[in-house]
């Protein structure tokens, strides 16, 4: 059998045993097989340059030795996993993790995924509140339990309506189409301030918490205007409402300019529950939250996870945050991102598909339109990712229509990674674009 034969095989099987709606990007799914530095290679031997490996953990850098050693190290000395025993990994990175965090008073407890971060902070706020009801930004993505899909405003990834919240979504998110396009930042966050004042003017009883990522990840990129946070910190302080900030796409400097996200809106002031994950074990299964020591510790029982805060997941990603400190890497990603960006703004000038770059740091997004209509085309982005996988380069898809090109490379990329990356997806725009033309004559 041919490895391309093997590939299809393994697919075939892939999809007899495994759910429907499992979803991947690409019309024939990809194997990883290897990875180094920002490149990684499938099953059919294919070399990639990875512009989405941050989004699937690979914060860093494909592997990092200095991961992989702390790895192979604490595996070699004891392979155990319970919050019930002691663990010095766990401690130290907690340690460093709540100094980071900006949080006074911080503790940290660790998860094993994004999910299960967004519902422990869920169940912290709304413990702690005595109140089931939330607050959400329309247009965001939490995760995919029970309760995190009941705060999941993009209907392309809440697969059930049911949910043990209730659950008010605000405006906020997005704002690259209905009756607030148009507006200034200052505009569109006074009718934000309203919205939510609005919601809140509807609501019974106390509201436990606003969960909001600061810029929204699988949304597609899309950032509240800066200070948008800080004006609604404002009206949440004075209903006592809780602020948690979903990190796990913007944590650790992926934005340049700042740590965490929510550092753009510094007025609102440190959250009072931050979530984290995919990035800090570079791809081993690690999330978690911080909080107040006063929230945190408002259960009534004991709690456990069995997974969370293993000694070999934190003594990997301590080894990887310190590396990620070390060598200044929210620097890099504010000089590589901003090159970048430019770079991608003067190729999207020459593509009548692109109706928008955005980001910060090494966190950018094209979002992609039917030429003439300006209507989201989400058929446009599938066609680029498969061009671009040609090119030998790997991006990411979001926004509600699924229209929008990410990328998110591993924090290390290179200045000529960077340029390399922004000449395959010129050619890729190119290509996919006489094919839809081509199809469109068809
Ligand atoms: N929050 C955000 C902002 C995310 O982007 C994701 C994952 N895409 C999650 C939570 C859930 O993380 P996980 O997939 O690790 O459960």
């Amino acid at each position: 059998m041919s490895p391309d034969s093997v590939h299809t095989a393994l697919y075939a099987r892939h999809r007899a045993v495994m759910p429907d709606w499992l979803a991947t990007y690409y019309r024939a799914p990809i194997e990883l097989t290897h990875g180094e530095g920002r490149h990684v290679q499938d099953a059919e031997g294919r070399r990639y340059l990875d512009f989405f490996g941050g989004i699937l953990t690979t914060m860093t850098a494909h592997a990092l030795p200095e991961v992989t050693r702390a790895v192979a190290a604490q595996a070699g000395r004891v392979l155990h996993s319970s919050t019930l025993y002691l663990s010095r990994t766990a401690v130290e990175l907690a340690e460093r993790v709540a100094r980071l965090s900006g949080i006074p008073d911080a503790r940290v407890f660790f998860t094993s995924s994004g999910t299960e971060a967004t519902d422990t902070a869920l169940l912290l706020a709304t413990a702690h509140r005595r109140s089931n009801q939330v607050l959400a930004l329309r247009n965001s993505y939490h995760g995919r339990s029970f309760s995190a899909v009941g705060v999941t405003g993009n209907s392309a990834w809440s697969p059930t309506s049911l949910s043990p919240l209730q659950t008010y979504y605000v405006h906020g998110g997005v704002r690259t189409r209905g009756p607030f396009a148009h507006l200034t930042d200052a505009e569109f966050t006074a009718a934000c301030v309203a919205d939510l004042e609005d919601v809140l003017g509807q609501t019974a009883g106390p509201v436990a918490a606003l969960i909001a990522e600061p810029v929204q990840g699988v949304g597609g990129f899309t950032s509240p205007p800066d200070g948008l946070l800080a004006a609604f910190r404002r009206v949440l302080d004075r209903h006592g409402i809780l602020w948690i900030s979903d990190e796990v796409q913007t944590g650790w400097g992926r934005t340049g300019d700042h740590f965490w996200g929510w550092q753009a809106h510094a007025q609102a002031g440190p959250p009072d529950l931050l979530t984290f994950a995919k990035g800090l074990g570079n791809g081993l299964s690690i999330g978690g939250v911080v909080a107040r020591a006063e929230v945190m510790n408002c259960l009534t029982a004991g709690s456990i996870s069995t997974f969370g805060g293993s000694p070999v997941t934190t003594a990997g990603a301590l080894a990887n945050l310190t590396y990620l400190l070390e060598h200044d890497l929210q620097g890099n990603a504010r000089r590589v991102g901003g090159l970048l960006l430019t770079r991608l703004r003067a190729v999207a000038a020459g593509s009548p598909l692109v109706r928008e770059v955005r980001g910060r740091g090494l966190m950018i997004a094209l979002e992609l339109v039917r030429p003439g209509t300006g209507e989201p085309w989400g058929a446009a982005a599938t066609e680029v990712l498969e061009a671009a996988r040609e090119g030998g380069l790997l991006l990411g898809k979001g926004g509600r229509e699924g229209n929008v090109l990410r990328i998110a490379p591993p924090l290390t990329l290179t200045v000529a990674e960077a340029e390399q990356g922004a000449a395959i997806l010129a050619a890729a725009l190119d290509r996919a674009g006489r094919r839809l033309d081509e199809e469109a004559v068809r």
